[in-house]
């Protein structure tokens, strides 16, 4: 069987930002362990047993909300279970404020081999208005605490374009980020989701966020800074330092199968996993959200999939072509279209080289809409 990716959501988060509409809850007390119980029974009565990992990358929510043996005794039973690969990417996501030397130092030794940290922003203003629970100056403490752990691949998460932020507000985070050496930076404009706090704010004319032609130029900025100190653009909205890419995140955007646990966590299945779990064809399945319930469904021995959807070869298409043209590498045509190819060259948008299709810089701005086009014409 060939090596997957596993994802891991852990739906734990010290308080709940305003913005979010993540899988994330503001819980404490005992559904803690019972959650992490329930996730132990998911992963080891898995009908996916002895499929390696290709990848391992914990998510959430906040999975360093766990202590440290919650946290390893997941990371071991998904290495029982899926003994990864040689070299196999580990990483988890690590809030700044939820994090210190000690705990970095035991997930070190227990198999992660790289950390994602959410900062968001170095400035008290932006994340007093994002309503997160660290300050600025943990990034740094958080950041550098990982390095002297031993990590030597780290990603910091930022976004733009929130509330009240200026251009210099921007400029000033990212060269405070750039100023720490991360292998890996992933810069992403905020987006308002409905069923948040942030929405509801938003329909009330209280957030004051900045203009179109502000985000463009704040996301010129992530692409000319990071250029000039040996990043590469590899993503649309990431930058690695050379052999630094996210190996997990490049398989979702290869459109490759990948396994999920934890509450609210999706799957994807080729057909030979699907066949493993007793399904017909490739599906797309999401395990029950609100802890309480997946708690209850695995005590009860039932499957923890609250819904699955079958992936026709058509849907599938269309989500490896709106993935893969996020990649600088591009994608490969299944199907030409000269009128509709002829149209997006015109517009600058895509350079095509034989079958293969890329964005131009001016086409990264209209990603979504190329992929659509070009998903038409199949
Ligand atoms: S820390 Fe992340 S997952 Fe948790 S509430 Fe905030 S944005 Fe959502």
């Amino acid at each position: 069987m060939s090596p997957v990716a596993v994802y891991v959501h852990v739906p734990f988060c010290p308080s709940k930002c305003g913005y979010c509409d993540f899988n994330s809850y503001a819980l404490s007390g005992e559904i803690v362990p019972q959650t992490v119980e329930a996730m132990l029974t998911q992963i080891e009565t898995s009908p996916f047993v002895g499929v390696p990992a290709k990848t391992i990358f914990f998510g959430g929510g906040t999975p360093t909300f766990l202590d440290e043996a919650s946290l390893m005794s997941i990371l071991e039973a998904v290495m029982r279970v899926h003994p990864p690969i040689e070299n196999c990417e580990i990483t988890s996501e690590a809030n700044p404020g939820t994090v210190d030397a000690s705990k970095f130092r035991a997930m070190r030794a227990g198999g992660f081999n790289r950390i994602s940290l959410g900062a968001q922003s170095f400035l008290d203003s932006d994340l007093i208005a994002l309503e997160r629970v660290h300050k600025g100056g943990d990034i740094e403490r958080a950041f550098f605490a990982a390095r002297e752990a031993g990590f030597d691949n780290v990603n910091l998460d930022l976004m733009f374009a929130l509330p009240n932020q200026t251009r210099r507000g921007w400029t000033t985070n990212l060269e405070r980020a750039l100023a720490m050496e991360p292998d890996h930076l992933s810069l992403y404009c905020l987006t308002i989701e409905p069923n948040t706090a942030f929405y509801r704010r938003h329909l009330r004319g209280e957030l004051h966020l900045p203009d179109d032609d502000a985000q463009v130029a704040m996301y010129d900025e992530c692409v000319s800074r990071t250029a000039e100190k040996g990043y590469e653009a590899y993503e649309i909205s990431n930058f690695a330092k050379p052999g630094r890419a996210c190996q997990h995140n490049l398989e979702y955007w290869h459109a490759a199968p990948y396994l999920a646990y934890g509450p609210g966590a999706v799957g994807c299945l080729n057909d030979d996993l699907a066949q493993m779990a007793g399904r017909g064809g490739s599906i797309r399945y999401t395990n029950h959200k609100q802890p309480r319930l997946y708690v209850e469904k695995m005590a009860l021995g039932s499957t923890t999939w609250l819904e699955e959807e079958a992936l026709t070869p058509e849907t599938h298409e269309v989500e490896r072509l709106m993935l893969g043209l996020r990649l600088a590498e591009g994608v490969e045509l299944a199907e030409r279209d000269e009128k509709v190819l002829r149209k997006l060259i015109d517009r600058q948008w895509i350079d095509l080289t034989g079958q293969r299709v890329t964005l131009t810089a001016e086409g990264r701005h209209f990603c979504s809409e190329v992929a659509l086009e070009l998903a038409m014409t199949g």
